[in-house]
């Protein structure tokens, strides 16, 4: 066990249950797993659990598996395999030689089942589906015994191993334990290990076609890997005292199951069904559209595996279901970038500034501080000319009394240059501005002795023969209210906030972002955090995802309902 006290995170009741099983020789180490069924891509609860187990067991001096829940044939799929060993890796966790998948326990599984068979503890029900569903019950009475309960020890093994070689159809037989239809837990009442299905797993092949249920298989599964510790949540409680039998009738290995409450986020949905259908019916680009809840998303939209880690390991675990708040996702990120990302200046709606006082073709360099966070980030040279774009936003023709930026007559600081004056508006035909005409005061240059003029607002802007061309995607919440799946009567797909995505595709940034990589952060200043499109940037056209923005604005909007 680490005796690493500086790498102690606060206590939790997990910790608690482990300290006691370690200090009682229960377990001897601690060994967790992270077992995500491949029918999806691993969403930001996902993340929760794979920090937890990994985290856990590398305060303990332990391990962790990463093992593939791959026992329906029909949902799952290799693309979603490597997508989580993808997304675990990112994350920063290593599972070294274990990555395992039940699947690989098939044989194991069978033979395990045709124990508890010679036990008298399971049999073949050849009953219709319908049947078994009636005679299962309701809570509060108790169930009906199925007909053929009482087959021969014999007459199992022989109809079981004709369900294994394929004798018979979809759905005519299952293997059920005999457990007690009178239990007031549902799970316990003769619950079906296997299910004939011919279909083509994604591993194995045509050689199976009994698959094992997910509740036959998941214990096991973590009894075969000496798993100490089974951390899942709390749908799972009441599957505890089946899991236990299971391992009691078979004598095995006997992991400890611990249940914590599923992480559920603000304005967003979390189930993979859910997920699937947004991706299904193009209401997102993919399962990595930036807003996606799923770490593919995040990753593309510039979150650092960090920002993801830190808020994780920050929430704790709780008992109860809650709904955490997704600002404390986006805070996260924000706090990150803040201290690592370079700041550059980006114009997301141009227009353009003529300085009429300015020399023809000269170009200045000015000195820009590339992160007042960290110094050791140095400076970079910003090219001053003649003509330059500023942000439309900045500019208000008829001032609003507490408009500080530029307007007829009024002067504005220009970002580590000087202070300019707009003189005249030019307007075309129609009436829509082409350019202002603007005087520059050459007495106020950034850091020079005698800049000491002061004027109220600060705007950024870049030189326009510099500039690089860019699209800029600005996203924003995928869903317009705090819990999309809160109303039973309402689709979530009714919530989704029709504003999620703006693309700018005229976007003028300075000219140090021409070679920016793909995945790069940079703070655009005064705007946010962006990062450059993994799929779709290229040299010749730029392509920015909006990571977060600088302030949280939803906390005002929020402010203001109250
Ligand atoms: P879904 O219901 O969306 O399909 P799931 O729980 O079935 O999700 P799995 O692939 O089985 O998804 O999950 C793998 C592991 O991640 C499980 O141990 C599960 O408990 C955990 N997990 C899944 N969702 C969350 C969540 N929202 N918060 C915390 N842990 C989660
Ligand atoms: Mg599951």
């Amino acid at each position: 066990m680490s005796n690493d006290n500086e790498n102690k995170t606060p206590s939790n009741f997990i910790k608690e249950i482990i300290d006691a099983d370690l200090r009682t020789g229960k377990y001897k180490s601690v060994h967790t797993r992270f077992p995500p069924e491949p029918n999806g891509y691993l969403h930001i609860g996902h993340a929760k659990s794979i920090c937890l187990n990994f985290g856990l067991a590398k305060e303990y001096g332990g391990v962790t598996n990463l093992r593939f829940d791959d026992t329906n044939p029909t949902k799952e799929d290799v693309e979603y395999v490597d997508s989580i060993k993808e997304d675990v890796k990112w994350l920063g966790f290593d599972w070294e030689d274990r990555l395992f998948f039940a699947s690989d326990y098939f044989d194991t599984l069978y033979d395990y089942a045709v124990k508890l068979i010679k036990k008298g503890k399971a049999y073949v029900d050849s009953s219709n589906p319908d049947v078994i569903k009636e005679e299962r019950g309701v809570p509060s009475q108790p169930g009906v015994e199925s007909q053929y309960r009482t087959r021969s020890v014999e007459e199992n093994l022989d109809m079981f191993a004709k369900m294994k070689a394929g004798n018979f159809g979809d759905g005519e037989h299952v293997l059920r334990a005999i457990i007690d239809m009178t239990s007031p837990n549902m799970n316990l009442r003769d619950p079906i290990m296997y299910r004939i299905r011919h279909a083509e797993h994604h591993r194995t092949g045509s050689k199976w076609c009994i698959y094992p249920m997910y509740d036959w298989a998941h214990g096991q599964s973590d009894s075969i890997e000496g798993i100490t510790h089974s951390i899942c949540t709390l749908e799972f409680e009441n599957h505890r005292p089946l899991y236990n039998w299971f391992i009691e009738q078979l004598e095995i290995h006997h992991p400890r199951q611990i249940e914590f409450a599923r992480w559920n986020l603000s304005y967003t949905v979390m189930s993979k069904r859910k997920l699937l259908k947004l991706v299904e019916d193009n209401y997102v680009s993919g399962w990595d559209d930036p807003r996606m809840p799923t770490i593919s998303g995040y990753r593309r939209r510039g979150y650092t595996p960090e920002s993801i880690r830190n808020f994780a390991d920050g929430g704790g675990v709780a008992k109860r279901n809650n709904i955490i708040e997704i600002g404390r996702l986006e805070n996260s990120i924000r706090e990150d970038l803040n201290k690592s990302a370079m700041r550059v200046l980006a114009v997301l709606n141009p227009i353009k500034v003529e300085l009429t006082n300015y020399p023809e073709n000269q170009v200045e360099e000015l000195d820009a501080i590339n992160n007042p966070e960290d110094e050791t980030m140095g400076k970079r040279k910003l090219p001053f000319s003649r003509e330059l774009f500023v942000d439309a936003h900045d500019f208000q023709e008829v001032p609003h009394r507490k408009f500080h930026r530029l307007s007829p007559g009024k002067e504005v600081r220009l970002r580590y240059a000087y202070i300019i004056k707009c003189e005249e508006v030019i307007k075309d035909s129609e009436g829509n501005i082409e350019k202002l005409l603007c005087t520059y005061d050459v007495e106020t240059k950034s850091g020079s002795a005698n800049s000491n003029k002061k004027v109220k607002g600060t705007i950024h802007w870049v030189s326009a023969k510099h500039a690089v061309n860019a699209e800029v995607r600005s996203y924003d919440r995928l869903f317009n209210v705090p819990n999309p799946d809160g109303d039973k009567e309402v689709d979530f797909i009714e919530h989704l906030n029709p504003n999620s995505l703006e693309i700018l595709k005229t976007c003028k940034v300075e000219p140090y972002l021409k070679n920016a990589k793909p995945g790069e952060r940079f703070q655009f200043e005064r705007l946010g955090y962006y990062c450059v499109d993994s799929k779709d940037s290229s040299e010749n056209n730029l392509v920015f995802n909006r990571t977060v923005t600088l302030r949280d604005s939803w906390a005002k909007i929020e402010k203001q309902k109250r």
